[in-house]
Protein backbone atom coordinates (compact mmCIF):
# COMPACT_ATOMS: atom_id res chain seq x y z
CA UNK A 1 0.00 0.00 0.00
CA UNK A 2 1.23 3.43 -0.89
CA UNK A 3 1.92 5.64 2.42
CA UNK A 4 -0.49 8.46 1.30
CA UNK A 5 -3.10 6.12 1.59
CA UNK A 6 -2.18 4.70 5.50
CA UNK A 7 -4.92 5.56 7.87
CA UNK A 8 -3.31 5.01 11.40
CA UNK A 9 -5.51 4.11 14.31
CA UNK A 10 -5.44 6.44 17.07
CA UNK A 11 -3.70 5.43 20.31
CA UNK A 12 -4.11 6.10 24.23
CA UNK A 13 -2.13 4.18 26.50
CA UNK A 14 -2.42 4.70 30.26
CA UNK A 15 0.88 4.13 32.28
CA UNK A 16 0.27 3.31 35.99
CA UNK A 17 3.76 2.81 37.11
CA UNK A 18 4.00 1.81 40.60
CA UNK A 19 0.20 2.81 41.52
CA UNK A 20 -2.43 0.28 41.97
CA UNK A 21 -1.72 -3.02 43.20
CA UNK A 22 -4.41 -6.03 42.14
CA UNK A 23 -7.73 -5.08 44.38
CA UNK A 24 -7.12 -1.43 43.17
CA UNK A 25 -6.51 -1.71 40.01
CA UNK A 26 -9.46 -3.88 39.79
CA UNK A 27 -11.47 -1.12 41.28
CA UNK A 28 -10.12 1.82 39.06
CA UNK A 29 -10.48 -0.28 35.92
CA UNK A 30 -13.74 -1.39 36.57
CA UNK A 31 -14.49 2.52 37.41
CA UNK A 32 -13.48 3.64 33.85
CA UNK A 33 -14.21 0.79 31.53
CA UNK A 34 -17.86 2.22 30.68
CA UNK A 35 -16.38 5.60 29.57
CA UNK A 36 -13.29 4.02 27.21
CA UNK A 37 -15.79 1.14 25.87
CA UNK A 38 -18.24 4.17 24.57
CA UNK A 39 -14.94 5.63 22.27
CA UNK A 40 -13.50 2.81 19.93
CA UNK A 41 -11.91 4.25 17.75
CA UNK A 42 -9.75 5.28 19.30
CA UNK A 43 -7.03 2.16 20.57
CA UNK A 44 -6.91 2.23 24.44
CA UNK A 45 -4.65 0.79 26.01
CA UNK A 46 -4.34 0.42 30.05
CA UNK A 47 -0.69 -0.62 31.04
CA UNK A 48 -1.20 -1.80 35.16
CA UNK A 49 2.29 -2.96 37.57
CA UNK A 50 3.03 -6.23 36.53
CA UNK A 51 1.07 -8.01 39.51
CA UNK A 52 -2.02 -6.24 38.70
CA UNK A 53 -1.81 -7.19 34.92
CA UNK A 54 -4.39 -10.19 35.96
CA UNK A 55 -6.46 -8.11 37.52
CA UNK A 56 -6.99 -5.55 34.79
CA UNK A 57 -7.07 -8.45 32.27
CA UNK A 58 -10.39 -10.24 34.19
CA UNK A 59 -12.09 -6.49 33.87
CA UNK A 60 -11.27 -5.84 30.46
CA UNK A 61 -11.91 -9.40 28.88
CA UNK A 62 -14.09 -8.39 25.64
CA UNK A 63 -13.73 -5.06 26.27
CA UNK A 64 -11.65 -4.19 23.35
CA UNK A 65 -9.50 -2.40 25.94
CA UNK A 66 -6.27 -3.23 25.42
CA UNK A 67 -3.55 -4.67 28.12
CA UNK A 68 -0.46 -3.62 28.33
CA UNK A 69 3.33 -4.20 30.49
CA UNK A 70 5.27 -1.66 31.53
CA UNK A 71 8.47 -3.48 30.89
CA UNK A 72 9.84 -7.07 30.65
CA UNK A 73 12.99 -8.62 30.33
CA UNK A 74 14.28 -10.35 26.51
CA UNK A 75 15.13 -14.26 27.95
CA UNK A 76 12.32 -16.42 27.46
CA UNK A 77 12.67 -18.19 30.33
CA UNK A 78 15.63 -18.48 33.44
CA UNK A 79 17.40 -17.46 36.29
CA UNK A 80 16.75 -13.60 36.48
CA UNK A 81 15.11 -13.00 39.27
CA UNK A 82 12.46 -10.32 39.74
CA UNK A 83 12.38 -10.19 35.90
CA UNK A 84 9.18 -11.04 33.68
CA UNK A 85 9.68 -12.40 30.87
CA UNK A 86 8.04 -12.23 27.04
CA UNK A 87 6.54 -15.98 27.31
CA UNK A 88 4.52 -14.90 30.16
CA UNK A 89 3.16 -11.41 29.06
CA UNK A 90 1.90 -13.65 25.57
CA UNK A 91 -1.39 -14.11 25.31
CA UNK A 92 -2.10 -11.78 28.84
CA UNK A 93 -0.72 -8.23 27.13
CA UNK A 94 -1.16 -7.27 23.53
CA UNK A 95 1.50 -4.25 24.31
CA UNK A 96 4.85 -3.68 26.49
CA UNK A 97 6.23 -0.29 27.33
CA UNK A 98 10.04 -0.97 26.58
CA UNK A 99 12.44 1.72 27.28
CA UNK A 100 10.54 4.71 29.34
CA UNK A 101 12.84 7.33 30.55
CA UNK A 102 12.26 5.77 33.94
CA UNK A 103 13.91 2.33 33.50
CA UNK A 104 16.97 4.37 31.35
CA UNK A 105 17.60 6.75 34.16
CA UNK A 106 16.30 5.08 37.50
CA UNK A 107 17.67 1.40 36.23
CA UNK A 108 20.55 2.00 33.70
CA UNK A 109 18.44 0.43 30.57
CA UNK A 110 20.73 1.42 27.41
CA UNK A 111 19.56 1.52 23.73
CA UNK A 112 21.48 -2.41 23.67
CA UNK A 113 18.81 -3.56 26.35
CA UNK A 114 15.79 -1.85 24.71
CA UNK A 115 16.69 -3.34 21.23
CA UNK A 116 17.15 -6.34 23.08
CA UNK A 117 13.62 -6.19 24.43
CA UNK A 118 12.06 -5.03 21.27
CA UNK A 119 13.02 -7.96 19.09
CA UNK A 120 11.81 -9.94 21.92
CA UNK A 121 8.60 -8.34 22.25
CA UNK A 122 8.31 -8.91 18.35
CA UNK A 123 9.25 -12.41 18.50
CA UNK A 124 6.65 -13.44 21.42
CA UNK A 125 3.72 -11.45 19.68
CA UNK A 126 3.83 -8.62 22.04
CA UNK A 127 3.39 -4.82 20.11
CA UNK A 128 6.11 -3.30 21.87
CA UNK A 129 5.91 1.24 22.98
CA UNK A 130 9.52 1.87 22.64
CA UNK A 131 9.83 5.36 24.40
CA UNK A 132 12.92 7.76 22.95
CA UNK A 133 12.80 11.02 24.58
CA UNK A 134 15.83 14.21 25.47
CA UNK A 135 16.82 15.31 28.92
CA UNK A 136 16.60 19.05 29.68
CA UNK A 137 20.44 19.53 29.27
CA UNK A 138 19.99 18.14 25.72
CA UNK A 139 17.82 20.09 24.20
CA UNK A 140 18.70 23.61 26.15
CA UNK A 141 22.53 22.42 24.56
CA UNK A 142 20.78 22.01 21.25
CA UNK A 143 21.30 17.90 20.98
CA UNK A 144 17.75 16.93 21.02
CA UNK A 145 18.28 15.44 17.22
CA UNK A 146 21.47 13.43 18.38
CA UNK A 147 20.20 12.28 21.28
CA UNK A 148 16.88 10.93 19.59
CA UNK A 149 18.48 10.11 16.52
CA UNK A 150 20.83 7.66 18.89
CA UNK A 151 18.07 6.43 20.38
CA UNK A 152 15.84 5.44 17.43
CA UNK A 153 18.95 4.01 15.70
CA UNK A 154 19.80 2.14 18.92
CA UNK A 155 16.51 0.86 20.44
CA UNK A 156 15.15 0.44 16.86
CA UNK A 157 18.03 -1.40 15.02
CA UNK A 158 17.37 -4.99 13.11
CA UNK A 159 13.74 -4.50 13.44
CA UNK A 160 11.38 -7.57 11.06
CA UNK A 161 10.78 -5.62 8.55
CA UNK A 162 7.34 -7.20 7.93
CA UNK A 163 6.68 -6.31 11.25
CA UNK A 164 7.54 -2.45 11.75
CA UNK A 165 4.28 -1.28 10.83
CA UNK A 166 2.94 -2.60 13.82
CA UNK A 167 5.79 -0.42 16.70
CA UNK A 168 5.07 1.93 18.27
CA UNK A 169 6.79 5.13 19.45
CA UNK A 170 6.57 7.62 22.38
CA UNK A 171 8.53 10.72 21.88
CA UNK A 172 8.72 11.84 25.64
CA UNK A 173 10.80 14.66 26.73
CA UNK A 174 12.15 13.64 30.13
CA UNK A 175 11.68 17.34 31.08
CA UNK A 176 8.29 17.12 30.63
CA UNK A 177 7.55 14.05 32.30
CA UNK A 178 5.66 14.21 35.52
CA UNK A 179 6.38 17.89 35.73
CA UNK A 180 3.38 19.78 34.73
CA UNK A 181 5.64 20.99 31.50
CA UNK A 182 4.75 19.35 28.68
CA UNK A 183 6.34 19.97 25.35
CA UNK A 184 4.60 22.86 23.17
CA UNK A 185 3.04 20.65 19.87
CA UNK A 186 5.16 22.52 17.41
CA UNK A 187 8.58 21.09 19.52
CA UNK A 188 6.37 17.50 19.68
CA UNK A 189 5.72 17.34 16.00
CA UNK A 190 9.82 19.10 15.00
CA UNK A 191 10.41 15.77 17.20
CA UNK A 192 8.04 13.47 15.74
CA UNK A 193 8.97 14.17 12.18
CA UNK A 194 12.57 13.36 13.09
CA UNK A 195 11.69 9.73 14.16
CA UNK A 196 9.44 9.14 10.94
CA UNK A 197 12.59 10.26 9.07
CA UNK A 198 14.99 8.11 10.74
CA UNK A 199 12.38 5.13 10.54
CA UNK A 200 12.08 5.96 6.71
CA UNK A 201 15.38 5.65 6.23
CA UNK A 202 15.77 2.37 8.19
CA UNK A 203 12.65 0.63 7.07
CA UNK A 204 11.52 2.42 4.06
CA UNK A 205 8.57 5.36 3.53
CA UNK A 206 5.27 3.14 4.16
CA UNK A 207 6.67 1.42 7.21
CA UNK A 208 7.96 4.96 8.60
CA UNK A 209 4.28 6.01 7.69
CA UNK A 210 2.42 3.18 9.48
CA UNK A 211 4.27 3.33 12.47
CA UNK A 212 2.07 5.05 15.46
CA UNK A 213 4.37 7.59 17.53
CA UNK A 214 2.84 8.99 20.39
CA UNK A 215 3.59 12.58 22.59
CA UNK A 216 4.32 11.41 26.16
CA UNK A 217 4.85 14.21 28.41
CA UNK A 218 2.25 16.10 31.32
CA UNK A 219 -0.59 15.26 29.18
CA UNK A 220 -4.17 16.14 30.38
CA UNK A 221 -7.30 16.20 29.11
CA UNK A 222 -6.97 20.02 28.81
CA UNK A 223 -3.80 19.86 26.02
CA UNK A 224 -4.51 16.64 24.65
CA UNK A 225 -6.07 18.15 21.40
CA UNK A 226 -2.88 20.26 21.20
CA UNK A 227 -1.47 17.11 20.37
CA UNK A 228 -3.55 14.86 19.03
CA UNK A 229 -4.82 17.93 16.46
CA UNK A 230 -1.63 17.45 14.70
CA UNK A 231 -1.48 14.54 11.89
CA UNK A 232 1.81 13.12 12.51
CA UNK A 233 0.87 12.47 16.17
CA UNK A 234 -1.08 9.28 16.68
CA UNK A 235 -2.30 9.93 20.36
CA UNK A 236 -0.28 9.51 23.64
CA UNK A 237 1.13 7.34 26.75
CA UNK A 238 -0.33 9.26 29.97
CA UNK A 239 1.20 9.16 33.26
CA UNK A 240 0.05 10.90 36.09
CA UNK A 241 -3.68 11.65 34.42
CA UNK A 242 -4.19 8.67 33.63
CA UNK A 243 -4.44 7.17 37.24
CA UNK A 244 -7.92 9.41 37.29
CA UNK A 245 -11.34 8.87 35.48
CA UNK A 246 -9.55 11.89 33.58
CA UNK A 247 -8.20 8.96 31.45
CA UNK A 248 -11.37 8.77 29.66
CA UNK A 249 -11.61 12.16 28.65
CA UNK A 250 -8.46 12.03 27.35
CA UNK A 251 -9.32 9.53 25.16
CA UNK A 252 -12.85 11.28 24.20
CA UNK A 253 -10.61 14.65 22.78
CA UNK A 254 -8.28 12.38 21.21
CA UNK A 255 -11.02 10.98 19.08
CA UNK A 256 -12.64 14.84 18.36
CA UNK A 257 -9.57 15.83 17.40
CA UNK A 258 -9.09 13.50 14.70
CA UNK A 259 -12.19 13.62 13.67
CA UNK A 260 -13.15 10.63 14.91
CA UNK A 261 -15.37 11.75 17.62
C1 LIG B 1 4.99 8.83 31.43
O1 LIG B 1 5.38 8.38 32.48
O2 LIG B 1 5.14 8.16 30.41
C2 LIG B 1 4.37 10.13 31.42
C3 LIG B 1 4.20 10.71 30.28
O3 LIG B 1 4.02 10.67 32.65
P1 LIG B 1 3.16 12.01 32.90
O4 LIG B 1 1.98 11.95 31.98
O5 LIG B 1 2.77 11.95 34.34
O6 LIG B 1 4.06 13.16 32.57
Amino acid sequence: MSAAFIRRVPIVAGNWKMHYGPSDAHDFATAILGGLTSIPMVERVLCPPAVSLTAVHAVIAGSGVRLGAQNMYFEPRGAYTGEIAPTMLQGLCDYVILGHSERRGYFGETDELVNRKTLAAFAYGLTPIVCVGERLEDRDANLTERVITEQVRGSLANLPPERVAELVVAYEPIWAIGTGRAATAQDAADVVAIIRALLAELYGADAAQAVRVQYGGSVTAANIAEFAALPDIDGALVGGASLKPEFIEIVRRTAEAKGLG
